[in-house]
């Protein structure tokens, strides 16, 4: 063979990377995943073999693949490991994630669950989002209705309680649906949900919250604590625009770019680092953060890098969605925010140096 072979792990495949090279195996052929990652195969079950330069279909892809030009011949682990030039164990890991085949490690089991790839698993997938995003609105407006009750019949409604008087109902029926409705009205409480949220964005841009990275206590002492709360509860709406945004941009295989623009747009590098940063830190043991995402994330600053002895505030704003696709989601930001800085910086240059307004912080000292 003439090709390059990927990279080799030296390290010998444990039990579980054992159990997970079988599930894999079991629940994907490598046409599936040949056709997962956009190659286009004919009715005889060919394609143009994509490690080589192949002018007409001369691979074979079924349960295995073997290519009659070249000789390349394995199952679908050595494929994918040999398209994306990752080894055995990184490809399978990678064909667990993109086909949801779950591995429960501590119980020694392997569970395959739903391939999202017809129609209806959008549905239930979407559904599934948007459920979860709704119950923390929920939540909120019936802390909102508590906490911003008139507390006399004088007392003109705040925003916010009324903002609660007027949506929970609706918010109830349409969680009711997604939870329990048929797929044609769970469809059409998510165009509504996907509506909503696209008008209400550019609303939301033109608001920015400082992010506050002082403690709770210090807070306190200071009188902060509406900076304090403000800025947790915007780094929470930062997770959230992200898992949406990664909802909407992700069709199952490649991530939009989109994506990124929408989220940095919205928030600004310094809150969308926090965040990105804060998932990463909270969830470092996760062996789909690659490393350059890890080392990076520890050098973000943070506001609550000093966990209490049993509550994270982090744990609140860390990113819930797919470690995998979030990897790289995180990587194009980086890339994306590098090139704004850059670009920034030029600007900055032309312009006189007073007009900087980035948050200063109070003190530099790093706290241990
Ligand atoms: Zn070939």
């Amino acid at each position: 063979m003439t090709m390059a072979a990927p990279a080799l792990d030296y390290s010998a495949p444990s039990k579980a990377d054992r159990r997970l090279f079988d599930a894999v195996k079991s629940s994907v052929s490598t046409r599936e995943a040949a056709e997962r990652y956009g190659i286009s195969i004919n009715r005889r079950g060919m394609c143009k073999c994509p490690f080589h330069k192949d002018k007409n279909p001369s691979m074979k892809v079924d349960k295995r693949f073997h290519c009659f030009g070249c000789q390349a011949d394995g199952d679908v682990i050595s494929f994918t490991s040999r398209l994306f030039g990752f080894n055995r164990k990184a490809a399978a890991y990678k064909l667990a994630s993109d086909f949801g085949i779950r591995t429960n490690d501590r119980e020694s089991k392997v569970i395959p669950f739903r391939r999202p790839v017809s129609e209806e698993k959008l549905i239930e997938h979407r559904a599934a989002h948007y459920f979860r995003e709704l119950c923390d609105y929920r939540n909120q407006l019936v802390q909102w209705r508590e906490d911003y009750a008139p507390k006399s019949p004088e007392e003109s409604f705040h925003p916010r309680f009324a903002e609660a008087l007027m949506n929970l109902p609706a918010v109830e029926n349409d969680l009711d649906i997604l939870w329990s409705g048929d797929t044609k009205d769970k469809q059409m409480v998510i165009a509504d949900l996907m509506q909503k949220e696209k008008e209400v964005k550019p609303m939301e841009a033109a608001v920015t919250v400082p992010v506050y990275y002082e403690s709770g206590a210090y807070a306190r002492d200071h009188k902060e604590l509406e900076l304090f709360r403000s800025s947790h509860m915007e780094n929470i709406n930062c997770k959230k625009a992200v898992e949406a945004s990664i909802s909407h941009h992700f069709d199952g295989m490649r991530l939009n770019k989109n994506a990124i623009t929408e989220v940095l747009d919205q928030f600004g590098p310094e809150r969308l680092s926090l965040v990105l940063a804060a998932t990463v830190q909270t969830k470092s043991w996760d062996g789909r953060f690659s490393p350059q995402n890890k080392d990076w994330a520890f050098t973000v600053r943070m506001p609550d890098s000093r966990p209490d002895m049993n509550y994270d505030r982090r744990d609140a704003y860390a990113v819930s969605s797919h470690p995998a696709v979030l990897d790289g989601f995180i990587s194009h930001a980086r890339r994306e925010m590098q090139d704004r800085q850059k670009h920034s910086v030029l600007e900055d240059l032309k312009k006189p140096p007073e007009q900087s307004h980035k948050p200063v912080s109070r003190h530099e000292s790093f706290e241990r």
